[in-house]
């Protein structure tokens, strides 16, 4: 099963990427890991995106789909998870050609709709660990006092350079101008279930396996 998981910044697409990952075995396809994976090992391609991130602007359409393309082709285990990808029309027609080039299917697209006021809020308060990607907030789930990630015990705490006031700005007004576009895209295709992003993670986590299991058994 493949599927998109589509929202705003903050809207937890990476948290919930990573429940699907430990109970149904799927692969987490992040854009935005992949180029921040690019942009520490100090690549060619990490350098020409470093800037566009911080300011929050979206990278060129060209790269992204050369980073799928390539993902596409390694193992695919119990499907993949496209999590920031894709974020303009243009790379949504891309994906499809893609998924069809490798006799796949796109399964479901589940959008986390939240309001934008507690995207601010959830994003200030964001911290990941550098080790294993847990993702932290500094009300709803603190790093433990001990300095130790629960879930792999690294101390190696890390923000984002680009979860500031004025990146987020810019990322949302992104996320408005170009990503929005493609709920009604999915929508017009019959493959968008939005799901509400504000509840509990636990609650959020329910509400999507509802629709992936409705969406596995054909109903
Ligand atoms: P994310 O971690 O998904 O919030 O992405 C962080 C940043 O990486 C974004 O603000 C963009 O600059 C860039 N990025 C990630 N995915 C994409 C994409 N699909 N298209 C263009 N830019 C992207």
């Amino acid at each position: 099963m493949n599927i998109i998981l589509l929202g705003p910044p903050g809207a937890g697409k990476g948290t919930q990427a990573h429940h699907l990952v430990e109970t149904r075995d799927m692969i987490q396809l992040s854009t935005g890991d992949m180029l921040r994976e690019a942009k520490d090992s100090g690549s060619e391609m990490g350098r020409i995106v470093a800037d566009v991130m911080a300011r929050g602007d979206l990278v060129t359409d060209e790269i992204v789909i050369g980073l799928i393309r390539e993902r596409l082709q390694g193992e695919k285990r119990g499907g993949f998870i496209f999590d920031g990808f894709p974020r303009t029309l243009a790379q949504a027609d891309a994906l499809a050609d893609l998924l069809e080039e490798q006799d796949e299917t796109l399964d479901a697209v589940i959008e986390l709709r939240v309001d934008d006021e507690a995207l601010v809020e959830r994003i200030t308060a964001r911290s990941t660990c550098g080790a294993c990607g847990e993702v932290y907030n500094d009300i709803t789930k603190p790093w433990p006092a001990d300095g130790k990630c629960v879930k792999c015990g690294s101390t190696d705490i890390r923000r984002r350079a680009d979860d500031t006031a004025d990146a987020l700005r810019n990322r949302l007004m992104e996320y408005y101008k170009k990503t929005s576009p493609l709920i009604g895209y999915y929508y017009a295709h019959g493959q968008l279930t939005t799901v509400d992003g504000l509840g509990e993670i636990e609650a959020v986590q329910t509400a999507i396996e509802g629709a992936l299991d409705r969406e596995g058994s054909g109903a």
